[in-house]
């Protein structure tokens, strides 16, 4: 199936580049200017992935991006002329897959955008929390869903009820990456009150405690721009 792909972009000669590129790697694109006529076509619910420029004539992208996470997982990638570190981390803690410079090299642009596709695909953004199977998981880790309890190795993990939470969903696939959306539509009880940033400090105050048991293993892995996943025994 052909993917859709919705570029935003103010920019006729830069959009032109970006279709030419896609449509040459068999994609479908449509492209709109403007913000609002963006928000239109994203509710129809028909696209695959979502390119973004940051600066547009009727408001920002990063502001968009923020307000379509509250309820869509689309993987969008920024393409933008501000290369600010803060635009950067703004724009990927927003939930940005990956982000993208102007100047850019056309055929890196739809690489990115085809790796993007591949790990949606891979990693289909439902998760049934049924599959999370009670007291599994390895010689590393053991959850004990009776007590909301999970120990590794053999040690019961002192954790507040949001670091057993995010940990139970990384140990329900391990290798998997969950991007820090994902996490919170399965941890928060009301995602939108919360900002993706309490993700990432419960993840460190989860991997301080894991650390003091075992020092060396950090089984939780930071995917820069995409999330965490957790590993549950040695792949070396
Ligand atoms: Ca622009």
């Amino acid at each position: 199936m052909t993917a859709h792909i919705l570029l935003i972009e103010d920019e006729p000669s830069i959009a032109e580049v970006v279709e030419f590129a896609l449509t040459s790697e068999g994609f479908q694109v449509s492209w709109r200017t403007l913000v609002r006529e963006a928000e239109a076509e994203l509710a129809k619910g028909s696209c695959d992935l979502l390119i973004l420029d940051l600066g547009l004539p009727d408001g920002s992208g990063l502001e968009l991006l923020k307000r379509l996470r509250r309820s869509s997982e689309i993987p969008t990638l920024i393409l933008s002329a501000r290369n600010a570190e803060l635009d950067r981390v703004l724009g990927l803690e927003l939930g940005a897959d990956d982000y993208v410079t102007k100047p850019f090299s056309p055929r890196e642009l739809a690489a990115r955008v085809k790796a993007i596709l591949k790990r949606t695909v891979r990693n289909p953004p439902v998760i049934d929390q049924a599959t999370v199977v009670q007291g599994v998981c390895s010689a590393w880790f053991e959850i004990d869903e009776v007590r909301a309890a999970i120990r590794f190795h053999n040690q019961t993990l002192d954790l507040t009820r949001y670091e057993y939470l995010l940990l139970k969903t990384l140990l329900a696939q391990p290798e998997r990456v969950f991007s820090r959306g994902q996490l919170m539509d399965q941890v928060w009880p009301d995602p939108t009150a919360s900002f993706e940033r309490s993700v990432d400090t419960h993840i460190k105050t989860l991997r301080a405690k894991l650390r003091e048991i075992a020092p060396t293993l950090d089984p939780i892995r930071t995917h820069r721009g995409l999330g965490y996943s957790v590993r549950i025994h040695d792949d070396s």
